[in-house]
């Protein structure tokens, strides 16, 4: 279709389409590069929380709406972005022109809500236009069943679209420009002394992805991983470099990032009598008749029967009984719930290939008596626990001692 480099993928996220100043200096900057003689295709989010008040409206409606009805809702907000999009483009002089769902023949499967996009069947039309010096505007997040019903790929899902279009359009690169300038040691807002990371591998992307810092969708990068393609995080309001996320990462930099998760609960069962053929707390986990979306973790101690089970605070209604049902099946003695929790996770190659580190990073906060009520580690992160009101103190410390390393 084209070569690597000939064209430029750019995905553009809500806070950069935030207010029609902002679009208009997105136009800008685009027309700047497409007089240096770059072919642009813009993957576009919803200006800033639309789609957070559409889903808002359709809940004053309904608790329980058809998710069919809720995509077609809230697949609008991208209409909207990429037509303005492109009127700001013609505005500042260049030629430009909106793809949707049905004019990029955007298929996808039919899972209301997190669908997945199996082809962009009128591809060749948008490489044509881009190829005549056009710039194609599509929309993010939204897709097509068979049956020509709109789908949303999942909550920031325009990184998945800007992925999966870069792939197709035979690019190795995708450049997406957000209100963050990179990805940092930790959230530069709570610390300081945070510094940008600039390079990452995918694994320590998806980790970090997953456990707190949001900053890319992990289907985006699970795509960017089979293909190879480098995604550049990068501001939309200054020219700085920003962090590249690839197949090679930065092993001088053991670890790279610290993210915190306040929505997370702790179920401790104790006094769990591992029988002979217990088999492994996994399967215990595994076989109750229900379970929440995701056992986020879990730790056993079979000296003293303790299992750690962990979730997402918005899961507690399915997680609870659960675990009461199992404490019942074990004989176990108590079960407690806690909820003010925080969970930090360490990210980065080290965690891998140095055994020292663990116990290096853990020791400053037992040094001050925080005890992490939960430790688990698992490749390249290493998740704890900690009360949510001596978060602040682990985080500064556990960043130090990374800076140190
Ligand atoms: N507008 C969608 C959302 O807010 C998709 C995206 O932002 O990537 O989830
Ligand atoms: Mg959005």
């Amino acid at each position: 279709m084209f070569q690597p480099g000939e064209v430029q993928v750019q995905k553009f996220g809500g806070s950069s389409m935030a207010t029609p100043e902002r679009i208009l200096k997105v136009a800008e900057r685009v027309a700047e590069q497409v007089r240096a003689g770059r072919r642009i295709v813009l993957v576009v989010s919803a200006m800033g929380d639309t789609t957070d008040d559409l889903l808002a409206l359709m809940g004053r409606i309904s608790h329980d709406p058809p998710p069919r009805e809720l995509d077609q809702l809230a697949a609008t907000g991208e209409i909207v972005s990429v037509s303005v999009t492109a009127a700001a483009l013609h505005r500042v002089g260049l030629t430009a022109r909106s793809f949707i769902a049905p004019t990029l023949g955007i298929r996808t499967d039919d899972r209301f809500g997190s669908a997945e996009i199996t082809a962009f069947e009128r591809l060749g039309e948008l490489a044509a236009f881009v190829r005549g010096g056009g710039v194609a505007v599509v929309a993010g997040y939204q897709g097509m069943t068979p049956a020509g019903d709109l789908t949303t790929l999942g909550r920031g899902g325009s990184d998945i679209t800007a992925v999966a279009l870069a792939r197709d359009l035979g690019q190795k690169l995708c450049e997406k420009f957000t209100d963050e300038d990179g990805v940092y040691s930790a959230d530069p807002r709570l610390l300081p002394t945070a510094r940008k990371v600039w390079h990452l591998d995918y694994r320590e992307m998806d980790a970090l992805a997953r456990y707190g810092n949001g900053i890319l969708h992990p289907r985006a990068i699970a795509y960017a991983r089979e293909s190879g393609i480098r995604i550049h995080v990068r501001s939309s309001f200054t020219r700085e470099e920003g962090s590249v996320v690839g197949p090679d990462g930065d092993p001088r930099h053991l670890v790279k990032s610290l993210a915190v998760d306040r929505k997370q609960a702790v179920v401790t069962v104790e006094g769990v009598r591992q029988p002979p053929d217990g088999g492994a707390p996994a399967t215990w986990l595994a076989d109750l008749p229900f379970s929440p979306a995701a056992w986020e973790w879990r730790t056993f101690d079979g000296i003293t029967g303790s299992l750690r089970v962990g979730f997402r605070i918005g899961e507690t209604f399915t997680a609870l009984p659960a675990l009461w049902e199992l404490a019942a099946g074990k004989n176990a003695e108590e079960v407690r719930f806690a909820s003010t929790l925080a969970v930090i996770s360490i990210v980065g190659c080290g965690l891998e290939t140095n055994a020292e580190l663990v116990p290096r990073l853990l020791r400053p906060l037992q040094a001050i008596g925080i005890h992490p009520l939960l430790v688990d580690h698992q490749g390249v992160r290493l998740t704890l626990a900690v009360p949510r009101d001596g978060v602040t103190e682990a985080l500064d410390l556990l960043h130090r001692t990374v800076l140190d390393l």
